[in-house]
């Protein structure tokens, strides 16, 4: 008999909403939810398998002039041709041995110019551009991160002022 204190429950099983009580509900929701991200997840590997699979971003004529015996390597810097078997451009300072960035000595210069670029040349600042300067930063100044990125955005609002456009199409070599 019911009384004016006492409480009505349903017990646990029990049906509440068409025979489906709401851990049921729950469950189907989740399985729902599930076979869609698998579904739109297939979609994804089906499109990443039928695309055309271009390791680089050249064509194939930029890659045999590369993969030629004699083809000399450009410093990414000065673009003087690098015909010695040294670690820095003999031009310019930078580095340019091919396994210059396995070298932990060699490797911290490497970082340096990347890392001045961000502070002192135009670059084109896009959001992944910025995002990486950052986590690079992060990484490897750790507690100077955030006076790095002072710099880094007191370099991007120059980039965004009045000499935008020149800053945009012509880059400092
Ligand atoms: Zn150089």
């Amino acid at each position: 008999m019911l009384t004016a204190g006492s409480r009505f429950t349903i017990p646990r099983g029990r049906s509440t909403l068409c025979g489906i009580g709401p851990g049921e509900i729950m469950k189907i929701e989740a399985l729902v939810i599930l076979g869609m991200g698998g579904l739109v997840l297939g979609r994804i590997l089906v499109w990443l398998m039928e695309a055309a699979r271009t390791p680089d971003p050249w064509g194939a004529e930029i890659q045999a002039a590369l993969d030629e015996p004699d083809a000399v390597p450009l410093c990414p810097h000065c673009l003087t041709l690098q015909e010695h078997n040294g670690w820095f451009c003999p031009e310019c300072g930078s580095t340019v041995g091919q396994y210059s960035n396995y070298l932990p000595t060699v490797y911290m210069f490497s970082i340096g110019e990347a890392l001045r670029a961000g502070v002192q040349q135009r670059n084109r600042w896009t959001p992944l551009v910025t995002a990486g300067y950052i986590l690079v930063a992060f990484a490897e100044l750790s507690l100077l991160a955030p006076f790095y990125c002072l710099f880094l955005f007191m370099n991007r609002a120059k980039a965004a002022g009045p000499g935008h456009e020149a800053a945009t199409g012509d880059f400092e070599i």
